[in-house]
């Protein structure tokens, strides 16, 4: 509906009501008209819809006494001859409800339908909200840091009807209980009056007759952008990047909110990660333990470092490879921790076999149990 219509619609005779009607004829004439051609009462019967359409045309215009004054010089200047835009500030002009530009009018009307059900009528810029996102890097990815595209969706407007929830053509009408402000006023025993969001319309202002069939009426849609964001080297697992200004777009001018990246790591089949500290589990001999060794140990980047093993280490023993580990932010790098693991053998071939036997032989004389049996004795 557009005051372009109002010329070529007599709201008076629709309501079959003067043009002098007082408004409370006005109110008695239309629920009695909206009564007989509810929908809801007449299924499937077209012409009643159209007719029911009509009346709450009527009805939204000439309940409201501005609206009415603007309705009558509009019909008077067109019997005149001469048909005329509202000039702005006169009255309310209604393109400006449906034009969806950032100054108002549209998108508060609509705002109510992106926030939380609360109709929000304020021309104030709105910091867009943040965004929480998850990103899965595989294990190497991590440490060397890595740019990723995401695809991000967020609550838009729909975009086959602009958010007004009204079918591709039509426009919602300006709802006719609350005159298009979206509050409910009720006076209870003349003592309280209490102002509550409009029952009729749930506080936007506006009717849809007609839903839009892509989103059913809500005016909600989902936009998806895709995003390249760089994940710094040495992110750990359950990690949250933010980047700032990469959430959802902020409204009439508003900045943007930030984008929140909960990084998953995914394990690594021999390596761990402690801190800043890799971590790895090498096995070694027992004679490499006992007599002492060099050993090859791997690492991240693939290539192999010599760990020298002391005589007598025990199993479980940590060593630590400086500047191994992951990178730190200050261009550092952590450690590979390197525990061994000392081996039994389960095959011995016949050299080996001798060769133990002999120890055994020239170990018989120490017992390592002799302390632990004593104290249980106590
Ligand atoms: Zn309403
Ligand atoms: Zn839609």
């Amino acid at each position: 509906m557009s005051p372009a219509d109002w010329a070529t619609k007599d709201f008076y005779q629709v309501l079959g009501v003067s043009k002098n009607a007082s408004v409370d004829d006005i109110k008695k004439a239309y629920r009695k008209l909206a009564r007989d051609n509810h929908p809801d009462s007449k299924p499937g019967d077209t012409a009643a819809e159209e007719r029911f359409k009509s009346i709450s045309e009527a009805y939204s215009v000439l309940s409201s006494a501005e609206r009415r004054k603007e309705y009558d010089e509009q019909r008077s200047l067109f019997g005149a001859g001469g048909f005329r835009s509202p000039r702005p500030g006169q009255g309310r002009d209604f393109s400006d409800l449906f034009t969806g530009s950032d100054s108002g009018g549209f998108s508060d009307v609509f705002g109510g339908l992106f926030n939380n059900g609360r109709t929000t009528r304020s021309a104030q810029p709105r910091r867009g909200q943040d965004v929480d996102s998850e990103t899965s890097l595989t294990f190497a990815q991590a440490l060397e840091g890595i740019t990723v595209s995401m695809q991000l969706s967020s609550d838009a407007a729909c975009a086959a009807c602009s958010g007004t929830g009204a079918k591709a053509g039509t426009m919602p009408r300006v709802c006719a209980t609350c005159e298009g402000s979206g509050m409910q006023t009720s006076s209870q025993g003349g003592v309280f009056a209490m102002t509550e969001p409009c029952r009729q319309c749930l506080g936007r202002g506006l009717v849809v007759e007609d839903p839009c069939q892509v989103c059913h009426g809500s005016g909600r849609g989902v936009s998806t952008r895709t995003i390249q964001s760089r994940i710094p080297a040495g992110v750990r697992d359950g990690q949250k990047i933010r980047l700032r200004g990469k959430g959802a777009p902020g409204e009439r001018g508003g900045p943007s909110g930030d984008l929140y990246v909960t990084v998953r790591v995914a394990p690594h089949p021999i390596f761990g990660r402690s801190n800043d500290n890799l971590t790895v589990t090498v096995p070694i001999r027992f004679d490499e333990a006992a007599l002492g060794a060099e050993i090859g140990v791997p690492t991240v980047t693939g290539q192999v470092v010599t760990l020298k093993i002391p005589a007598g280490t025990p199993n479980g023993r940590t060593f630590r490879v400086k500047g191994r580990g992951a990178p730190r932010r200050d261009g550092t790098k952590g450690d590979l921790l390197v525990t061994v693991e000392v081996q039994t053998p389960t095959q011995l071939d016949d050299a080996a076999r001798t060769a133990v036997e002999a120890l055994r032989a020239a170990s018989a004389h120490h017992d390592p149990r002799v302390e632990l049996l004593s104290r249980g004795r106590q």
